[in-house]
């Protein structure tokens, strides 16, 4: 994972990799946020960058973000498939159809797991987690045996030579046997190692495995809060001509181009429409100053004209549909050509 990849965190992203940069790594760090707003998505990517063999500064902010990890190099490769060896995950767990017994522990579901994350792109919630891996809902618990083998994890020689990184997610599900043999840990860290608690709440946790952490906080990710970005902005210009036109050639090149990114930026550059068309309606109907510059003089003469109330709904819920199915995995293709249609037809009620 990296930070280019998590939607609408450029903020704490810029804030991680500063702590990087600047040698201020914690032994232990808590990441207090929503999965859903990137809590996991940001450790991933924070450990990713801290492995990362080249990383990337960018003079310019691209997408706002200053810093990222290169995405290429062996331990990035590795990173992105969640196969590094040096990366351990613990997660609640509970005994299921296929795994019973006493002796459970997250190790019995290191496949799953992975499956998961890639499935919901790191943001799924515990309550999937728990659908996916057939759970009764509230039953998953970190439990003492996976202290004792983070503890071993730890422990071990870096096979790859950098840092071992534990992640925990949802550490309040950390129970208090398997919470004091943690605090152990943490007391007698192991060099270039990293634990990483992320944890929606720090309530139910232990006071004292709360206050070694370094704690960094993930905000709630607003939808429909793009930042300034300008190729979404070319994009954006380049679509909205074609669409009014309907050129098909030019189009089909088009959604060629979005079908390529991932799903993250396919995610993004559709919330980033929806608001700068949402900003035209606002500036033709109500007068409304921009709340950002979208579009291009030239574009901004004539088109926000083009979005009224006779249309704004109709577009709006065509936008709605299309992040649903792109959140959904569905072809991208077919969703982006699907929803031009969808605009091409709605602009001209207007
Ligand atoms: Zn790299």
């Amino acid at each position: 994972m990296q930070f280019k990849d998590i939607v609408g965190q450029s903020v704490t992203a810029n804030h991680l990799t500063e702590i990087i940069d600047s040698g201020r790594v914690s032994h232990t760090q808590m990441f207090l946020g929503e999965t859903a707003s990137g809590s996991l998505a940001l450790a991933i990517a924070y450990a990713q960058y801290l492995n990362c063999e080249h990383r990337v500064h960018y003079d310019s902010a691209e997408g706002g973000l200053r810093a990222d990890s290169c995405g290429e190099c062996p331990s990035c490769k590795k990173y992105r498939q969640l196969t590094h060896s040096d990366l351990h995950f613990f997660f609640p767990n509970a005994a299921t159809a296929q795994v019973k017994g006493t002796g459970i522990s997250s190790a019995d579901f290191q496949g799953e797991f992975r499956e998961f994350l890639n499935a919901r792109r790191q943001v799924g919630t515990l309550d999937e987690w728990y659908d996916f891996v057939g759970v009764e809902k509230s039953q998953g618990i970190v439990r003492e045996r996976d202290a004792d083998e983070m503890t071993r994890a730890l422990g071990l020689k870096a096979y790859e030579g950098g840092y071992k990184v534990v992640i925990v997610w949802m550490a309040e599900k950390v129970n208090t046997t398997a919470a004091n043999k943690i605090l152990k840990t943490l007391e007698e860290p192991t060099p270039d190692t990293l634990i990483i608690l992320v944890a929606e709440s720090s309530e139910k946790m232990l006071s004292t495995i709360v206050s070694r952490a370094q704690t960094v906080r993930v905000p709630r990710i607003k939808a429909g809060a793009p930042e300034p970005n300008e190729e979404f902005n070319t994009l954006y210009v380049t679509w909205m001509r074609q669409l009014f036109k309907l050129n098909m050639a030019s189009l089909s090149s088009w959604v060629d181009t979005l079908h390529a990114k991932g799903r993250e930026q396919q995610k993004r550059f559709l919330l980033y429409a929806q608001e700068a068309i949402r900003d035209s309606f606002l500036r033709n109907n109500a007068g409304l100053p921009s709340r950002m510059d979208f579009g291009d003089a030239k574009f901004n003469a004539s088109f926000p004209a083009m979005i009224t109330e006779r249309n704004i709904e109709l577009l709006n819920e065509a936008f709605n549909n299309a992040i649903y199915a792109i959140e959904r995995n569905a072809y991208a293709k077919i969703a982006f050509m699907e929803l031009s249609f969808r605009i091409s037809k709605a602009l001209k009620k207007r």
